[in-house]
């Protein structure tokens, strides 16, 4: 069987080992259903392992100053570009999304790492006026510590970097569980951590099936924060365990975004970039636009062009050039969307694009670009992210009906409007609960922006300005001259 990156292991203390009891597990292309390599499957013993190992590389990194931590991010971050091909090739065979995204994918985690090489050397602290001449009072601010860092597999690189990097920056050292789906791609940007000179024992990354590596991560006293992507269902129970050891917290969870599109737009353009946003890496996005609620007046024409760019999306392997919707990445994911589609037709939604495996691929885990068109708000579709590539239109004719049903759901993570009114997008973008709002564009997530949620979207925020205080804790001294 051949391996998915020559250093398919662990990755503890700056040496790559196989897990101690020697357990490995299939990793499987989901275009193709083939086992591609395989990964080691960790277990406590090397979980323990990589928390004493990440202790001895907190006392080193914590201490080094931020001028050499800011070269030693660059590196990664040149590394990664050099290797840019190779690593959004892994990205592809693991979780199917097409390469030229693959590659956007890398893009973005490079700009990353460039972007917190800067902020390590940008963490100010304050100078506090005291009450009395005798005193100073300054706050400064100290890593946090051990960070354990869990993600999903949609952005396998690019999630686990917006951990890494600002932990990195931070001063703190991090043991990382990538998503089982992809482990290779999250190794492959270790492998660059430690070629840039990222001493032993700052990462690690322990690869396999959640089980014994949370739970002994979780429960260990000196991992002092918890940085996850993933569900809302997951995030709540780490949130949970977290309280045992009042670990640091930063959740990046679910979200089922709306999209307002108002009355004066032109429809024919909105709705062509909706099709081709909605469907990017086959709609398994966190900010995805799902939800879509059109003006009655332009809702028919805005569904008939929609549906009709959707029809057109070549979907298959990723690796093949011109397609733009790869499998979905499990079996399982595939197939609870189309339990979704079943139960909203099931209530009378109307299916105007694609809702079936596709005919022409009969190995792979595909689902044809599906548009619905009038679901009951009642039905699943509407209340449970659906994480696939299936989007709803709705239409509504008041402001206060449409936000009240954008704004219904315990999610508040993305959210767009398209209007040409200043007034109409002030009034929508003011009124909608969710961390990124969208006007008139899809870009929801960017190195020097601050992304993240509201409500049960989770909380923190990764990338921009704020992306690396939660990595950090403040100390206030305040200093007396005695006489
Ligand atoms: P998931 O919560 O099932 O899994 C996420 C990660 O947590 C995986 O690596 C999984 O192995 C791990 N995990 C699962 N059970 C666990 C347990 N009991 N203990 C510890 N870890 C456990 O989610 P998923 O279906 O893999 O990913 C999709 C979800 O991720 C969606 O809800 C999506 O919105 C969310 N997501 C959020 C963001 C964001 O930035 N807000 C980004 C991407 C994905």
């Amino acid at each position: 069987m051949k391996k998915l990156d020559p250093r398919s292991s662990l990755l503890i203390g700056g040496e790559w080992r196989p897990a101690s009891n020697g357990a490995r597990y299939d990793v499987v292309n989901p275009a193709t259903e083939e086992i591609i390599g395989y990964a080691p499957q960790a277990g406590a013993a090397d979980a323990l392992d990589a928390v004493e190992a990440a202790d001895r590389g907190l006392q080193k990194w914590r201490r080094t100053d931020p001028w050499t931590r800011s070269k030693v991010i660059r590196r990664i971050s040149r590394l990664i570009d050099e290797r840019r091909k190779e690593i959004a090739r892994l990205i592809t065979v693991e979780m199917g999304k097409p390469l030229d995204q693959a590659e956007g994918e890398v893009q973005a985690t490079i700009d990353l790492y460039d972007w917190f090489a800067d902020e390590t050397r940008r963490v100010y602290g304050q100078v506090i006026e005291a009450r009395k001449p005798a005193n100073r009072q300054y706050v400064t601010f100290e890593p946090v510590g051990i960070v354990a860092a869990f993600t999903a597999w949609n952005f396998p690189v690019l999630l686990m970097s917006r951990k890494i990097a600002p932990a990195l920056a931070a001063g703190c050292s991090i043991v990382c569980r990538p998503a089982e789906e992809a482990p290779g791609a999250v190794l492959a940007i270790a492998a660059c951590c430690m070629d840039a000179g990222v001493p032993a024992g700052v990462v690690n990354v322990l690869t396999g099936v959640p089980g014994e590596i949370t739970s002994t991560l979780m429960a260990a006293p000196s991992v002092r924060k918890v940085t996850f992507t993933g569900s809302i269902l997951v995030g709540k129970m780490l949130m949970r365990q977290a309280a045992d050891t009042v670990k640091r917290l930063t959740m990046e969870l679910g979200g089922h975004a709306p999209v307002i599109v108002h009355s004066d737009v032109d429809v024919d353009r909105v709705a062509q970039m909706s099709a081709v946003s909605k469907y990017r890496n086959g709609g398994q996005v966190c900010a995805a636009p799902t939800r879509f609620y059109v003006h009655e007046s332009k809702a028919d024409d805005f569904a008939r062009v929609f549906a009709e760019r959707a029809g057109r999306l070549k979907v298959g392997d990723g690796l093949e050039s011109s397609v733009e919707v790869g499998p979905m990445a499990t079996r399982k994911r595939r197939d609870a969307v189309e339990g979704l589609v079943e139960d909203a037709m099931s209530k009378n939604a109307k299916l105007i694009s694609g809702g079936r495996r596709p005919a022409h691929l009969n190995r792979g885990w595909f689902f044809e670009p599906t548009v619905l068109l009038d679901p009951a708000d009642d039905s699943r579709m509407m209340t449970e992210e659906p994480f696939g590539p299936v989007a709803t239109i709705n239409r509504f004719s008041t402001m206060d009906e449409v936000i009240a049903k954008a704004n219904g759901l315990e999610f508040g993570l993305a959210a767009y409007v398209f209007t040409n009114s200043l007034t109409k997008a002030h009034e929508t973008a003011d009124a909608l609960e969710a961390g990124v709002v969208g006007v008139n564009t899809f870009v929801a997530s960017l190195a020097e922006t601050p992304f993240g949620g509201t409500k049960q979207s989770g909380f923190g925020r990764e990338g921009g300005f704020l992306g690396i205080r939660d990595y950090l804790d403040a100390k206030f001294t305040n200093m007396e001259f005695l006489d």
